[in-house]
């Protein structure tokens, strides 16, 4: 008889007006299991576009061609979901876009809890606090179909907004489980046999191509608009045997294209990342790797550039928000022009694209009047490289929640809405002339 633990981790669906797959992977949920010895695990992403459900789907087909919103999926491992358009929340009415549930249909959900045997445990991870709707599809799933399974809810949602993620249906908040030999209905928690510094457990994919890694925990900076400081208190980095280790796991795998989602990768970078990427650089490891998360541009002096782009950066994303100075100072003085510039001149020196360049705008900061986002627009566009609007989503929390106040109800996730917000702070027409703007620089047109 098995009496191994047996555990299932869910990644669930997005609702939401857009969804991209930007790399995104449950890299959180993986590492968690990773620390549980002795069960069984079992896997169901919703997002997982290499499911054989988009086989028959041309549309979605991988193209070689760089990320682009209307084509299937490129070839750095980014792309586009499946997706169905549904009715929009009440509270939400009032934007005027199409709201969708993105991910594999519910009915494969479904058969697949009817056709397996029930786990002890279903871990799901969530990510934004305005994706609730998806969380509670899984849950009241899994309730209906392996009603005695032990629901356990982790991730950025149930930090931020803990309240009403006990709320959403689940048995166990993750945060809340103080005690791992705690017993709740029966079942022992199943954190008693931590395996150490095991890697994420990527083997539950099936050959995959793309993966997340973290080699760092924090961030120096206090940012207004970030909840990083306030949940990661300090800096820490993984010691650079167990950075290997989890790498070479990952290229044992077959995996072609690692994001990091490090908060500040490049800090600290004589003792963190470039010892990590001189490694990879004499074991010439073909790799591409990208940095959804935005580099901090302050950190990228010609040698960082220059082992970047030797080791296998093929996209560079950095934080920029605004060039203007009074928005920098009053928003934690995360990066000033002069640094941008430097940072886009040291990684094209050491041979990077310009085209694989790309400064992170925000659209629709409550601080929106002193930001200047058209001209900080121009600016990188006068440097070659291509802006991205990063539409605002105003966390709780922060300092930059609060100011958010007075234009939604922050105690209901939905309106943390990134697509919602600025179109709430700044209107639609504005929303729509800033966005033209930016498709027309990134073509050169300006
Ligand atoms: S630098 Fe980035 S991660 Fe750090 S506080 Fe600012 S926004 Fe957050």
């Amino acid at each position: 008889m098995n009496d191994k633990l047996s555990v299932l981790l869910i990644n669930p669906p997005i609702y939401d007006f857009t969804a991209f797959d930007f790399w995104l992977k449950p890299l959180g949920m993986l590492a968690v299991a990773s620390k549980i010895a002795d069960a069984d695990f079992r896997m169901f992403d919703f997002l997982d576009r290499r499911h054989e459900f988009y086989k028959d789907k041309p549309q979605f087909k991988p193209v070689s061609t760089r990320c682009r919103a209307e084509v299937g999926s490129d070839d750095w491992g980014r792309g586009r979901f499946f997706s169905e358009a549904i009715n929009k929340p009440d509270v939400l009415e009032n934007v005027p876009r199409y709201y969708r549930r993105f991910g594999l249909p519910a009915e494969i959900f479904t058969d697949f809890l009817k056709t397996n045997k029930s786990c002890d445990f279903v871990f799901i991870q969530t990510v934004m606090t305005y994706w609730y709707l998806g969380y509670k599809e899984v849950i009241e799933a899994v309730k209906i179909h392996w009603p005695k399974s032990k629901i356990i809810l982790g991730g950025p949602y149930t930090k931020i907004c803990p309240e009403h993620a006990r709320n959403l249906g689940a048995d166990f908040i993750w945060g809340d489980i103080k005690n791992p030999q705690h017993k709740v209905g029966g079942f022992r928690l199943p954190l008693t046999n931590v395996r150490g510094s095991a890697p994420p457990m990527w083997g539950l994919y099936k050959n995959p191509e793309t993966a997340a890694m973290k080699l760092t925990n924090g961030c120096p900076f206090k940012c207004t608009y970030c909840i990083v400081p306030i949940f990661e208190k300090g800096f820490t980095a993984k010691p650079l045997e167990e950075a290997i280790a989890e790498f070479k796991f990952l290229v044992s795998l077959g995996v072609k294209n690692i994001a990091f989602y490090d908060d500040a990768l490049l800090y600290k970078s004589d003792e963190v990342i470039k010892p990590f990427l001189k490694y990879v650089i004499e074991n010439k490891t073909k790799v591409n790797f990208h940095t959804p998360n935005a580099l901090n541009a302050r950190f990228i002096d010609k040698e960082i550039a220059d082992l970047m782009v030797k080791a296998g950066f093929k996209s560079f994303y950095l934080g920029f928000e605004s060039r203007a100075e009074d928005f920098q100072k009053q928003t934690g003085s995360k990066v000033f022009d002069n640094e941008f510039s430097d940072a886009v001149e040291n990684l094209v020196g050491a041979g990077a694209d310009k085209k694989s360049i790309t400064a992170y705008l925000i659209l629709g900061h409550p601080r929106f009047e002193i930001q200047d986002v058209e001209e900080s627009m121009k600016f990188v566009n006068s440097l070659g490289v291509r802006v991205m609007l990063a539409d605002f989503s105003p966390i709780p929390g922060t300092e930059d929640g609060k100011l958010c106040e007075k234009y939604v109800d922050m105690s209901e996730p939905l309106m943390h809405n990134k697509t919602a917000f600025p179109t709430i702070l700044l209107g639609n027409d504005k929303v729509n002339r800033i966005k033209d703007m930016c498709r027309r620089l990134n073509r050169f047109e300006i």
